[in-house]
């Protein structure tokens, strides 16, 4: 069986703005659908903000193995209720790559329980990404660091709980540094925050990147997992004698 991926965009730059829409003609969940849907592996589809419930229904949702989630402009715009519903599920065991200031979307900063606030600036300066952490799946096949030649900058302090597993750190022109790639365990579900993504630049066109998110998707994907029993509990011996 395929892994179910949903790429979900808030899909608003591509709207409001020409040298998104020049880049992006299919939108940034276009861009992404189409390289991860290049994979056998993978069953994708897209949903927007501007769909009906953000095209995250209930059932779109228990189809979804893996939800991809780029968002920038408009976080505060998306339904307290699919919010919920997403986080929901994630705890139920759906992977959640949150891409670029998809780390500022109401899903993922619940399930931080923090501000996920940073440092940022818009000067289309060079971005050094090193892997911190060459043994991890999210890591295959990449060299010991890549480029970005030009992005957004994102600066420490990055206001998350401490990552389960740090696998990137961006260093930028400018001199700052940045925890790019961290993974997260929430329930049963996986999340992994990918700072790269800017809309300006053409990144999601970037070999290396684009191997980071199909390998966070695998790397995302549920297993079946063990029964889980909450509650009060009968005890399986005899107590006391
Ligand atoms: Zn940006």
């Amino acid at each position: 069986m395929p892994i179910q991926v949903t790429v979900w965009n808030e899909n608003v730059h591509e709207q409001e703005r020409e040298a998104v829409a020049e880049l992006y003609p299919d939108g940034i969940h276009g861009a992404i659908a189409d390289f991860l849907g290049a994979f056998d592996e993978f069953s994708v589809r897209t949903a927007t903000l501007q769909d009906p419930e953000h095209g995250l229904t209930e059932s779109v949702l228990a189809e979804t193995d893996v939800l991809v989630w780029w968002s920038h402009a408009a976080n505060d715009a998306v339904a307290d209720e699919v919010a919920d519903r997403v986080v929901d599920r994630v705890h139920g065991g759906m992977g959640f790559i949150a891409l670029h200031s998809g780390k500022n979307s109401k899903p993922f900063s619940r399930l931080m329980g923090t501000t996920c606030n940073i440092k940022f600036r818009h000067a289309g300066e060079r971005e050094r990404v090193w892997v911190t952490d060459p043994g991890h799946p999210i890591a295959d096949g990449l060299p010991d660091h890549f480029e970005i030649p030009q992005t957004e900058m994102y600066g420490e302090p990055f206001d998350i709980p401490e990552p389960d597993r740090t696998v990137f750190v961006s260093w930028f022109e400018g001199g700052e540094v940045f925890r790019s790639g961290v993974c997260f365990r929430r329930g049963r579900g996986r999340l992994f925050a990918f700072r790269p993504g800017h809309e300006l630049y053409p990144i999601f066109e970037q070999d290396e990147v684009q191997r980071v998110v199909a390998n966070a998707v695998r790397w995302g994907a549920p297993n079946e997992g063990a029964v889980a029993e909450w509650g009060e509990s009968d005890p399986l011996e005899s107590i006391g004698e």
